[in-house]
Order: C-alpha cells, then structure tokens, then sequence
C-alpha cells in the first residue's frame, strides 16, 4: 500500500479510476497507520468535496434496485453526468455474504467510464460500513463525480444511516406485495423523500397505479420535512426504463429549491454535527473499555452485580469514578 498522502490526493483529483478505488480500499483498512493516513488524504481532498447530488436508494430484496439505479445511471450519463455507486449492506457485515450479490449487477454502467461501482465494504459494525460510506462519498465527489448514489437494503439500520448522509432518500417499493403498508409500518417511509412504485409496467399497471393512490394518502399523513419538502409518490419501470427521467426532474427540483433556500446547506451542516456526535459517543465508549481501571474492575464489578453484592448503580459509579468521568 502506497504511504505517500500525495500519490492518493493527486491520483483522485486527476480523476484516476485505479487510485480513486485504492483510496476508497485505505478508507477501508483497520490498520492504525492506514487511518492515520487516510485522515491526511480526507483533510486534503475536503477543500474538493460537496459539488454533488447525493442520493440515497432503498427498498426490500427484490424490488428492483440494481435495475433502478442501472436505469437511472445510464440515463444520467446520457445528460453528461458522472455517477458513484457506493452501498451500505448489513448483511455483509454479519455474514459475510451480502443482500446485494456480487458485482454482476449492474452490468451496462460497470463498463461506462463515467461510473464508479463500490460494492458494500465488509466487516466491522455498521457504524464502521457507514464511516467508510461516507468517506467514499468525499473522495467520489473530489474526484469529479457529480451524483453520488448511496444503495441500502430495505432491512434494519442501515436505512436510518443512509438517509441520514444523502440530500435525497428515495424508497422503491412494489405495488400488492402482501401489506400495502409495511414500509409505513416499519417507519422507513418518514424517511423518504419520495416512493417510486417500481414495476409499474405489463400487467402490474393497474395495480401499481392504486398502490400509488395508497402511499400518497398515507404518506400525507405525515408533516412535510423540516426542510420544508412534501414527500411525492411516483410509478416507474426499472426494466422499461419509464418515469425515470420524471424521478430524476423531481431529484433536481429538490436540489435547486433547497440550494436556494439554503435548506440544503444547512441540512448538511446538521448531518455533519450529527455524524460527529456519533462518532464521538463511538469513540468515548470504545476509549473507556480499553482503560486499565475498567478492564481491572469490570470482571469483578459484572460479578459482584450477578451475585448481588453490588448495585448496577453503585457498579457503573465506581468505574466511571476510577477514570474520572463522571
Ligand atoms: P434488487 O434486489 O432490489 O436489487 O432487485 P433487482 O434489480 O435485482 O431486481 C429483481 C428482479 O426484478 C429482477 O428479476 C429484475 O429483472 C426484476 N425487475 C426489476 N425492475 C423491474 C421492473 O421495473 N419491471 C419488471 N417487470 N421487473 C423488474
């Protein structure tokens, strides 16, 4: 691995393919002195980063996801954009296999050389996934991608996390498949900024065209975002490649109004407080096992809990008491 901050700072920004994936690769690493350098590469590429449309994209298995963004990023690079496909997929993390499959997706836009294909990273919390997601959002950005789309599977977290680094978080989702509402259930849908019903084509139409009517009355019934956006329902076909040029308009009508308002500014600011905050939480938790004193008191302390000779309280006050926090 290269150590020289300059060989990835300037690979990135010259656009190079090859240097930009070695970057997002020590983005990635565990080591102590890859981190160190990676810092050193991020600070330098910062000054570079922003100029994009970042959206998020989720949906269950299934829904048509690979197709959508396949669809969308052909289309994209058709009106002269360059698109970055990052993913953030849990599964990969706990299994080692992944919700998404290999790379074969996407088959059209891995050979454009206006798009860049980032499966999921591997390994470590999702917490880890979404730093090194969000990093790799950076350096895609200062290496002159101007959309970044961020893919997550409709399953657990990760969702919370992808909307929470993109300006837009669109939720696919298909038309009579059991419960109309499960993703309004699940409370996936108060974090959407539009649905598309996908698979709105052949016999499905009809169907897909109701389903349309459901999720717009339910998705009234929340409030319009703080950012003052009201989320909008819309049928597509992934396959046909129909109303994609229609969820692309609607993207950009939202990037235009909340670049001018200053809502988008401002709602990225809030997604870097929040980040840090988090990050900070993570860190403090992680700092605090690692001291001698708690790894010297833990063992007893959990015991003197179980056996009832200590409170939790009283437990949690000494160690907090024997690294001084508190
Ligand atoms: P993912 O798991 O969400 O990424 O879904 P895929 O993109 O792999 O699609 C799952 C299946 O649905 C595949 O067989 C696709 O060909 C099919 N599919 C995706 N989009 C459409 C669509 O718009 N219409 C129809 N009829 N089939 C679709």
């Amino acid at each position: 691995m290269q150590m020289d901050p300059d060989y990835y700072v300037t690979g990135v920004r010259s656009g190079s393919r090859k240097i930009l994936a070695k970057t997002i690769t020590l983005i990635e690493s565990a080591l102590d002195a890859h981190q160190t350098l990676t810092a050193r590469v991020m600070e330098r590429l910062l000054p570079y980063t922003g100029n994009s449309i970042r959206l998020g994209i989720t949906g269950v298995p299934g829904v048509g996801k690979s197709t959508f963004i396949e669809s969308l990023g052909m289309y994209l690079i058709s009106l002269g954009h360059r698109v970055a496909i990052l993913a953030v997929d849990p599964s990969s993390v706990r299994s080692g296999g992944s919700i998404m499959g290999d790379k074969t997706r996407m088959e059209k836009l891995a050979i454009e050389e206006n798009a860049f294909i980032r499966p999921s990273p591997s390994g470590g919390t999702l917490g880890g996934v979404s730093r090194k997601t969000r990093e790799a959002t950076l350096v895609c950005e200062a290496a002159g991608y101007d959309v970044i789309i961020v893919e997550t599977v409709g399953v657990g977290q990760s969702e919370v996390s992808v909307a929470s680094m993109v300006d837009f978080f669109l939720l696919l989702m298909l038309a009579g498949a059991g419960d109309e509402l499960q993703g309004i259930k699940r409370g996936i849908v108060e974090l959407a900024d539009a649905i598309a019903v996908n698979k709105t084509d052949g016999d499905n139409i009809d169907k897909a065209l109701n389903a349309k009517k459901i999720y717009e009355n339910a998705i009234h019934l929340f409030a319009p975002s703080e950012w003052g956006w009201t989320p909008r329902v819309l049928t597509c076909s992934a396959l046909e490649t129909t109303g994609i040029d229609e969820i692309w308009t609607m993207v950009q009508t939202y990037h235009d109004t909340m670049t001018a308002t200053g809502a988008l500014h401002h709602k990225r600011q809030q997604q870097a407080q929040e980040w840090m905050g988090q990050l900070l939480e993570e860190g403090l938790k992680e700092w605090f096992y690692q001291t001698p004193q708690v790894r010297r008191l833990m063992p007893e302390l959990t015991n003197a809990v179980a056996n009832g000779t200590t409170t939790p309280t009283a437990a949690v006050k000494k160690m907090l008491n024997a690294v001084n926090i508190h």
